[in-house]
């Protein structure tokens, strides 16, 4: 018998902010909620949870900007992103669809609705999370990896409970196709109404439950659409009951204890790799993107 894992906190989404003009997010972390030393590897959690987009001539979203020393991981729920980057990948993220974009020692990209998706209008619905890289990583080449829905791991739950999709890590033998640095189990869940579902993620592992949809129970724990469910290091069993048809998504990994020096779009150990990323940008490093 696994011993449950512990629920810190189950918490709201905080006030929404925009990015650009093209993302409504909630920052759960690291600015909404202090709990970013329970959250490592993953640095900052933005949830746009449901918006309605109007039909617009010209598309929304933001514009050339660097990052070095981390990925950036988009996960698309309703509405369509497309993607440039400097190292000269492109992509549109559609619903379903992951896209990880490793910066490492630097990328310029850009991240705008998708053209047609523009002049539609319609709902909107993502998650952006910054995943750290260890030290010795930060500086490894710009990587590119489009997931689409169908090339993730799929496991069939028992009794029409619903499905696990595995983005990164395994789940009772299906493994997810996303190359981590370090060790991540990442999983798109979707459960029918009374669908139930049995995770076992190490204890040292930070966890936490996003929920994209619906409503659940965590262990023992009601936990409402667009509440992301914190765990302690604690235990290993996770156990969630579906109130409603739900969508979820799980996060787990093992946490990368160096230190952290951020400013902006830069991930750094210290603040002199963050003075050195400010310089490489201002004198064109990270290569050139058109807006
Ligand atoms: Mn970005």
């Amino acid at each position: 018998m696994n011993t449950p894992k512990r629920i810190e906190a189950v918490l709201p989404p905080p006030p929404a902010n925009m990015v650009g003009d093209g993302f409504r997010v909630h920052n759960f972390f690291p600015n909404g909620y202090r709990i970013q030393r329970r959250t490592s590897p993953f640095f900052l959690l933005d949830y746009n949870s449901p918006v309605e987009f109007p039909a617009t001539d010209r598309p929304r979203g933001v514009g050339v900007h660097p990052h070095r020393g981390f990925e950036t991981v988009t996960i698309a729920y309703q509405g369509h992103v497309a993607h440039h980057d400097s190292a000269g990948n492109s992509g549109v993220i559609d619903p379903g669809d992951v896209q990880w974009m490793t910066a490492g020692s630097g990328v310029l990209h850009k991240e705008y609705h998708e053209e047609a998706f523009s002049r539609s209008g319609g709902p909107f619905q993502m998650v952006q999370l910054w995943v750290n890289l260890p030290a010795k990583d930060k500086m490894t080449a710009p990587r590119y990896q489009g997931i689409r829905h169908a090339d993730k791991g799929l496991l069939t739950l028992p009794d029409g409970a619903g499905t696990v999709h595995v983005i990164a890590g395994s789940h009772r033998g299906v493994q997810g196709p996303a190359h981590t640095f370090s060790p991540i189990e990442m999983y798109d869940v979707r459960l029918r109404a009374q669908g139930t579902l049995d995770l076992d993620l190490p204890a040292a592992y930070n966890t936490g439950i996003l929920v994209v949809q619906g409503a659940v129970t965590v262990n023992g724990e009601a936990a409402p659409a667009d509440h992301f469910v914190l765990f302690k290091n604690e235990g290993t069993a996770i156990h969630v009951e579906a109130g409603e048809e739900s969508i979820l998504l799980v996060l787990s990994g093992e946490p990368i204890n160096e230190p952290i020096a951020h400013y902006g779009p830069f991930l750094m150990n210290t603040p002199e790799q963050v003075q050195q990323a400010i310089a490489d940008f201002g004198t064109g490093k990270f290569g050139v993107l058109e807006d």
